[in-house]
C-alpha cells in the first residue's frame, strides 16, 4: 500500500480543516421509500415456481419475472455468493454497485435497493427480507452484504502472484452468462459487473482503511430476499472462498452450493405497483 510514513508538511490551519463537519452527501430522506408494509403483505402469498442450485465453486443464472420475489438461500455450509443482475430484456442495464454504496451505505438489507446502471439508473430490486439483519456493525467495523468488493478475478489474481485460477466468481459468472444467453466466454465478459457480495462478511480497518473480509456468520437456512422492480437476469457465483474467512481465488477454502429460489406473490396485491421506469433525464445535447 501507499506508503504514508512520511506526510506532506501540515498548514498551520490543519486543525481547523479537518474539523469541519461531514454531510451525508445524499441526505436521508430525499430517496423514495418502498412501501414494505404493502411488500410484506404480497410476500405472506409467496409460491415458489422456480429453484436453481449453484454448485461450489461455480455459476448459474436465474430468471425472475418484474413483481415476484427471489432469495438467495444458504444450504449445507457457510457460503458467499456473489451476485450479478441485468435487465432481462436489455443486458446494457444492469446494477451499478458504486451507486447503491453512495444512496444506501457500504452494506446493504431490508428497504434498500439494487440501483441500475445510467443512463436508466433505477431500482432493479428491494430487499424485502434479510435473516442476517440481526448482524448489523460488529467491533471491527465488519457488516454483511456489501457492495464495496467487486468480486475475486483471475486476472488480481495473476497479478498478485497467485499463478492463474480459472473458478473465480468472475469466471464463474461469465461462463454463467455465456451458456444462459448462447454468447462466448469473450462476448459475455464485458456484461459481467461489480457486485453484490451476498453474505460475505467484510470492512475497512480502522487503522490503514483497507478492504477487509472474515468468516461470514451465515449458516444453512439463512436467507436475502428481493422483489424484482423490473424483469431480471440475474447470476450467482458461489465464491472459491467458500465462507471467506481466509483465503479465495483457490481450492483451498471449504465451499458449499447456494440455492436460488424465485416465487410468485397474488398479483392482485401489487395493483398499481409503481413499477420504476428508466431515469426522465435527458442530456440537452
Ligand atoms: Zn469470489
Amino acid at each position: 500500500m501507499t506508503d504514508r510514513s512520511l506526510p506532506s508538511a501540515e498548514p498551520a490551519d490543519a486543525a481547523e480543516r479537518r474539523s469541519r463537519k461531514p454531510v451525508v452527501v445524499y441526505p436521508n430522506g430525499t430517496l423514495a421509500a418502498p412501501d414494505l408494509d404493502r411488500l410484506g403483505k404480497a410476500r405472506e402469498t409467496l409460491e415458489k415456481i422456480d429453484e436453481v442450485i449453484v454448485p461450489p465453486r461455480d455459476g448459474r443464472t436465474f430468471t425472475v419475472p418484474k413483481g415476484y420475489f427471489f432469495r438467495v438461500v444458504s444450504v449445507d455450509g457457510p457460503q458467499v455468493g456473489d451476485l450479478n443482475l441485468w435487465n432481462a430484456n436489455d443486458l446494457n442495464e444492469r446494477f451499478f454497485s458504486g451507486k447503491t454504496r453512495a444512496l444506501h451505505a457500504t452494506h446493504v438489507s431490508v428497504g434498500d435497493r439494487l440501483w441500475s446502471t445510467l443512463p436508466s439508473l433505477r431500482p432493479m430490486a428491494t430487499i424485502t427480507h434479510d435473516t442476517l439483519a440481526w448482524y448489523g456493525w460488529d467491533d471491527d467495523g465488519a457488516g454483511v452484504h456489501d457492495v464495496i468488493g467487486t468480486r475475486c478475478d483471475p486476472y488480481t489474481n495473476r497479478l498478485l502472484g497467485g499463478g492463474d485460477y480459472h473458478n473465480c466468481c468472475h469466471s464463474n459468472l461469465c461462463r454463467a452468462l455465456s451458456s444462459a444467453r448462447g454468447m462466448s466466454f469473450k462476448e459475455a465478459e464485458p456484461h459481467v459487473h461489480d457486485v453484490l457480495n451476498v453474505f460475505m462478511c467484510t470492512g475497512f480497518t480502522k487503522d490503514t482503511h483497507q478492504y477487509f473480509m472474515k468468516a461470514s456468520p451465515v449458516r444453512p437456512g439463512d436467507y436475502l430476499e428481493f422483489f424484482a422492480e423490473i424483469d431480471l437476469l440475474g447470476a450467482l457465483s458461489a465464491c472459491p472462498g467458500g465462507e471467506c474467512g481466509n483465503s479465495h481465488s483457490s481450492d483451498a477454502a471449504a465451499c458449499y452450493p447456494l440455492k436460488v429460489e424465485v416465487f410468485r406473490p397474488d398479483m392482485d396485491l401489487l395493483s398499481g405497483w409503481p413499477f420504476p421506469r428508466r431515469n426522465g433525464y435527458v442530456s440537452p445535447v
